[in-house]
């Protein structure tokens, strides 16, 4: 027989939105319970603890200004660790190009370089960041869905193109290995500006030596080893699955593991979850923190409607798989270039992993890949698709030849929990349903990061799961207030 679980809000979806979402709830005294398809909470925070050492395949930086995450460290006494000293090691990265490595040095005044005088010296992976930096409009992260920004929301090709930049300079300076969409004509402008002024506003916080904004100071708790002054990010000593996990742990009831929802109906009085394999969980709300391309494979009664409907359905998500690498040799010392590569291959991003204590060593090799070389790895089982990461490495690098072993592989695009790495927005997207798409529907709200309107990434989850648990307890509580006033009068 079907068990039916009965509660005040049921929470879809154990990430850090939905975690976020049901922590508030709790502490706002509801009953609330946590259904999750998987085995483990984190959703796309995920260590990889089976790899051994703290290597992350998820969620891993966090920006000086995660306000929430860095207070849901400290809530649940999970220690931090100030990463400022190793990111000058991520800027080692030398560059493959049409089958050539080119150091960062030879760039500025290599022949393959097609970028515009002054900007000759920039390396293509950061081009389009420094490039919506400087040129942005946004005075706040949030302003982005103003409709006066609308002009922005347009092809980041059509964007470049207005900057004077010329097709090759595009595909150089936007299309390598690309982390939004699949190339510069598959992504809004107008999102990367918000993200760009999001990490302006990161970067503000940290130049102010530990302060937060509302004036609270740097985080501390007794393990924290956070330093108050300056740092510019952080991660989490044990893994960044600890924040996750911490707070799922201080639920009052425990998460309900392999629960994956199928269907969502709404009566007007209560909305019922139900999963495959038959549990069914009544509540008088209910809080779906999924992300849209897993979303658009659930019943709802009633259907969703309108913009909703349409971005629920059409929202893209990046392609992104992750290969790891163990090495048999310090094969770079003989090459001199640097270890990690930045490609227009299907190796992607080929970096080395510096996770331990001491970042000036290196653990072993991961290739990020994006866009279509990922749907095409992933497309291939996971020993084809390492081979073929170190089959490029090894044409453009002959040191690296027999150096490379393949570990593992984890991609976010097949994974059918998440469907993609984050949400991007094609151009006119946000102008046709990001404001409304997270609307409320009957008794469900939505959260989850592509819901976020002031922050991004792991900061972005959760704030959309408080504003989502907030959704529901406002009306609550000017409820409650109001009835207060109505008993005050009758006394009087
Ligand atoms: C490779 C990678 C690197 C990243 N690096 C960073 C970084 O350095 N800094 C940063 O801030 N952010 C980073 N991010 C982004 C950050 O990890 C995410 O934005 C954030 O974790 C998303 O949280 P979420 O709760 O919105 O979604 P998710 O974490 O995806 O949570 C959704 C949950 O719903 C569950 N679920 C799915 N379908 C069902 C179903 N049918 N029924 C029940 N449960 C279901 C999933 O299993 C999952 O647990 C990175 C992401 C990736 C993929």
């Amino acid at each position: 027989m079907t068990k039916t679980h009965r509660c005040e809000a049921v929470v879809i979806g154990a990430g850090l939105a939905g975690l976020n979402a049901a922590v508030h709830l709790q502490d706002a005294g509801l009953d609330v319970r946590v259904v999750e398809a998987r085995n483990r909470v984190g959703g796309r925070v995920r260590s990889m603890r089976e790899l051994g050492g703290n290597l992350e395949a998820g969620g891993t930086y966090i920006g000086a200004a995660y306000r929430r995450v860095i207070a849901a460290a400290a809530r649940h006494d999970v220690r931090l660790i100030d990463v400022t000293p190793s990111l000058k090691f991520f800027r080692e990265q030398d560059l493959v190009l049409d089958g050539a490595i080119i150091r960062q040095s030879e760039w500025p005044a290599h022949p393959a370089n097609p970028f515009p005088n002054p900007d000759r010296a920039l390396m293509p992976w950061t081009f389009s960041r420094v490039l919506t930096a400087r040129e942005n409009p946004l005075e706040e992260p949030r302003n982005w869905l103003d409709p006066r920004q609308t002009e922005h929301d347009v092809s980041m090709y059509e964007w470049m193109r207005g900057l004077g930049l010329d097709d090759k300079a595009i595909r150089v300076g936007y299309g390598m290995n690309v982390s939004y969409g699949e190339d510069a004509q598959d992504i809004s402008a107008l999102q990367l500006l918000f993200r760009a002024a999001f990490s302006r506003a990161q970067a503000n916080t940290s130049a102010t030596a530990g302060r937060f904004p509302g004036g609270e100071s740097a985080p501390s708790s007794s393990s924290s080893s956070v330093t108050s002054t300056g740092a510019r990010g952080y991660t989490v000593a044990d893994g960044v699955q600890r924040i996750p996990e911490a707070m799922a742990e201080s639920l009052v009831q425990p998460v309900h593991y392999g629960r994956t929802v199928g269907r969502i109906e709404d009566d007007g009085r209560h909305v019922t979850v139900f999963c495959e394999g038959g549990a069914e969980y009544k509540a008088a709300y209910a809080v779906c923190a999924l992300p849209f391309t897993v979303l658009r494979r659930i019943d709802f009664d009633p259907p969703l409607h309108g913009s909703q409907r349409e971005a629920v359905a059409s929202l893209p998500s990046q392609s992104m798989t992750q290969l790891y690498f163990a090495h048999k040799s310090e094969f770079w010392e003989a090459d001199e270039y640097a270890p990690s590569l930045f490609t227009d291959t299907a190796a992607g991003m080929f970096s080395a992993i510096r996770n331990g204590s001491d970042p000036t060593q290196i653990a072993g090799f991961s290739a990020w890949v994006m866009g279509r070389n990922a749907s095409q790895l992933d497309a291939l089982p996971p020993e084809s698709a390492g081979a073929r990461v170190i089959e490029e490495i090894e044409a453009v690098r002959p040191a690296a030849r027999g150096q490379l072993k393949f570990i593992g592989r984890q991609s976010w695009g097949a994974d059918p929990f998440a469907r993609g790495a984050w949400a991007y927005f094609r151009p006119g997207q946000i102008t046709r349903f990001a404001a409304a798409m997270g609307a409320p529907h009957g008794r469900v709200r939505f959260c989850g990061e592509h819901l976020a309107v002031a922050n991004r990434g792991m900061e972005g989850a959760m704030e959309s799961g408080e504003s989502a648990a907030m959704g529901i307890l406002a009306p609550r509580r000017s409820r409650k207030a109001e009835l207060s006033n109505q008993s005050d009068q009758r006394h009087h």
